[in-house]
């Protein structure tokens, strides 16, 4: 089962240089606007913003940019850890160990020292974390949203190398796993058979809770697998991915059973048409608003306008759904290198769904597509029973 293009090795990621691309968005926005003209760090404490900044993966930590240095404050369960993550991604950062709670307030006393004003991201901090945080410094704080996650945007090819090999691993289980369909498994065993085949093509899990909807349950674009029973005339909704070293690959298949009702039919064109087209007007300096646009265009001329209820897309990277967001009227350009999802869909109550999807990366003349499974609407025949 194991596939060789799929085991060999990735590109290094590397996160040198990404320190001073912080402080030259802080610096630009400070030419901007009074209030963050005079900050002196900015205090991360997203754990996917701190992987990206630092290469750490462990499940508790703050980082501190300041205009001089990174700091990373973490507890005893991960200096070791850190130091050689840090080490192995070229992140210019110190460690600072706490081995209890006084000597993590420390820590981040010392790591603030001096600054007269610390800049924090509203979205990634709890209330109670900023409390602590004010009693952790004498500097003014200044809420400053999506720094980081503005920066997250842009993949390295080191990035998109796992997206695609996570996306490789997602095709070779499916094509392993549509076949099985015509044994009338339930929607339990299909997400069960492609989480397992998934791992053994490398991944290192499924990316998300895998969806596997069948007949009316397709009505719902995030129903959890039930013990429901693949059928005669239904459509079968499958998103899957896979995770493969931090990194993200989202796609999904929607595969005819036997004779269906002629109306499932016409919604699979339809949307099938509508994700041909929006992958078509993916380009950079295309707005997201006006792939959502083409996307959705099509879908309510076709008379399914109030049964596309979800957006067009989403970014995906070191998060399954993270910036930038491909709906109706997102006025920002999409930029080459960004890696964002197609995926219209309709749903009809009773009846059925349809969503396809593929994850791409942006280019100057249009997309790189990451997900390569067939999206032909040829009908899959059941066994015959006996
Ligand atoms: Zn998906
Ligand atoms: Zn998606």
């Amino acid at each position: 089962m194991t596939n060789t293009n799929l085991s060999s090795q990735l590109p290094p990621l590397t996160v040198a240089g990404r320190d001073a691309l912080v402080r030259e968005e802080l610096a630009r926005r400070a030419a901007a606007s009074v209030e963050s003209a005079k900050v002196d760090a900015l205090v991360v404490f997203d754990l996917n913003n701190i992987r990206w900044l630092t290469g750490f993966t462990g499940s508790a930590g703050t980082l501190i940019v300041r205009r001089d240095e990174m700091v990373l404050v973490t507890d005893g369960r991960y200096g070791e850890q850190a130091r050689a993550q840090l080490a192995a991604a070229g992140a210019a950062a110190r460690v600072v160990v706490g081995t209890s709670a006084a000597a993590l307030r420390e820590g981040m006393e010392q790591s603030l020292s001096g600054a007269g004003a610390v800049a924090v991201d509203p979205t990634e901090v709890t209330h109670a974390q900023y409390e602590t945080l004010r009693g952790q410094t004498s500097a003014n704080l200044v809420a400053l949203g999506g720094v980081v996650q503005q920066l997250r945007r842009r993949k390295s090819s080191a990035e998109i190398a796992r997206m695609r090999r996570a996306s490789a691993c997602t095709d070779a289980a499916l094509a392993e796993v549509v076949p099985m369909m015509s044994g009338r498994p339930t929607e339990r065993d299909v997400r069960d058979e492609l989480e397992y085949r998934m791992r053994r093509h490398g991944a290192d899990g499924p990316s998300y809770d895998t969806i596997v909807a069948t007949g009316a349950n397709g009505a719902r674009p995030h129903h959890r697998p039930t013990a429901t029973v693949i059928e005669e005339g239904h459509l079968v909704v499958i998103d899957v991915g896979a995770l493969v070293d931090g990194y993200h690959s989202d796609m999904t298949r929607t595969y005819l059973i036997g004779e269906v009702d002629p109306v499932l039919r016409r919604m699979h064109d339809v949307v099938r048409e509508s994700q041909l087209a929006g992958l078509a007007a993916v380009r950079a300096g295309m707005t997201a608003g006006d792939v959502d646009k083409t996307c959705r265009d099509i879908i309510v001329d076709a008379g399914f306008g109030s049964e596309f209820i979800h957006s067009t897309g989403h970014g995906v990277g070191l998060q399954i759904h993270e910036q930038p967001w491909v709906r109706t009227a997102m006025p920002e350009p999409l930029q080459s290198g960004e890696v964002v999802t197609v995926e219209p869909g309709v749903y009809r109550e009773g009846l059925g769904g349809v969503r396809i999807e593929d994850l791409v990366v942006v280019t100057d003349t249009g997309c790189d597509i990451l997900t390569a499974s067939p999206k032909d609407i040829s009908c899959l025949q059941l066994a015959p029973t006996n």
